[in-house]
């Protein structure tokens, strides 16, 4: 039983067919008809002009904020956020960027805090070129901002001719959670990307959406970083599964979610808190004990997950995790904290 995080889910056998059956081309000349019809699809989808196959959530980021920004601008994100936690600092290696962190509730930064924060204007501060806000948030526990906020936020950086990026690597869990249409988040951002790789099931990519100008210049960073593929069609073939088959059943993630959440509530209490799981992702406070000591004791029983602090784990479900398997999970969690 694998939480570690739903990116290690495997292609289904079904995907796999769907893979090996794929019309490929080179990419690079634009010549991949499987890659074209993703990019296609999911531009409609958002109701957008154009989106461009990457071949991760990392470099989605990487490239947006590239596209956004000049070297010395600064990026505004939640102060743990993905961009600043876990990409090795890219965005400062790569882009020259500064980033400003602000302290949100579960990750998400709402239009006050940002206006709060704002840099006076002209010499000597740097330029606030993008906000970069994550829909649903990581480290926030799959948190989901929906539209109302967002649409304040990007309302507040018209204003100031600022940009909005949505790191949107589980948007797709924030909609089934929701009920919210693609294309109404797609009219939000500047630009937005979502992870195929995660939930969704698909081996490898991302998917980074926004007006035309704003894809050409990201294939150009995509080339730039390396990321320009060949018979990418391959991949694209199991994203295009994954958005077929498997949005909806991202219910039952959030469901297995919510059931790990009651189990460790009801047997531990305080440990989780189900009304905090919107998504797929619990986080359990482990108390007195050592959270990195739970997580080895859990592997020794087939329970994998890491810590999230100190005193914290973080569960993920996802398609290889059934409901059985979330409630063995969660008494074996329960087992270690009540002893
Ligand atoms: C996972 C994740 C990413 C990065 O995706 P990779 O495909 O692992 O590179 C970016 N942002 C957020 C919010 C994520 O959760």
């Amino acid at each position: 039983m694998d939480l570690r995080s739903d990116t290690v889910t495997r292609p289904t056998d079904d995907m796999r067919a769907a893979m090996a059956a794929a019309e490929v081309g080179d990419d690079v000349y634009g010549e991949d008809p499987t890659v074209n019809h993703l990019q296609e699809h999911v531009a409609t989808l958002f109701g957008r002009e154009a989106a461009l196959f990457v071949p991760s959530g990392v470099m989605a980021n990487v490239v947006s904020v590239c596209v956004h920004t000049s070297p010395g601008d600064e990026v505004v994100v939640e102060r743990n956020g993905h961009s600043v936690a876990y990409e090795d600092g890219a965005p400062a290696a790569v882009a020259g960027v500064q980033y400003l962190t602000i302290e949100g509730d579960r990750g998400r930064l709402d239009a006050d805090r940002i206006a709060a924060a704002w840099r006076p204007a002209g010499w000597p501060y740097p330029t606030t070129a993008l906000v970069s806000v994550e829909e649903t948030t990581n480290r926030g526990g799959g948190a989901v901002y929906g539209l109302d906020r967002l649409r304040a936020i990007r309302d507040l950086l018209d204003t100031r001719g600022t940009r909005l990026h949505l790191d949107g690597a589980r948007i797709f869990n924030a909609m089934v959670a929701t009920g919210v249409a693609p294309a109404d988040y797609g009219s939000i951002p500047t630009s937005l990307n979502f992870c195929l790789s995660k939930g969704l099931g698909a081996p490898v990519g991302s998917v980074i959406v926004g007006d035309a100008d704003f894809v050409d210049e990201a294939r150009r960073w995509r080339r730039r970083l390396g990321g320009a593929m060949r018979q990418a069609g391959v991949l694209a073939a199991a994203g295009l599964h994954a958005l077929e088959h498997h949005v909806d059943r991202l219910a039952d993630d959030h469901g297995n979610a919510r059931t790990i959440a009651e189990v460790l509530a009801d047997r531990v209490p305080g440990s989780a808190d189900p009304d905090l799981v919107d998504t797929n992702i619990v986080f359990v406070s482990t108390g007195d004990h050592l959270a990195a000591a739970v997580a080895t004791a859990a592997a020794d029983d087939g329970v994998l997950f890491g810590p999230a602090d100190g005193s914290t784990i973080r569960l993920v479900t996802h398609l290889d995790v059934d409901a059985a398997g979330a409630e063995r999970a969660a008494h074996v969690i329960a087992d270690l904290l009540a002893d």
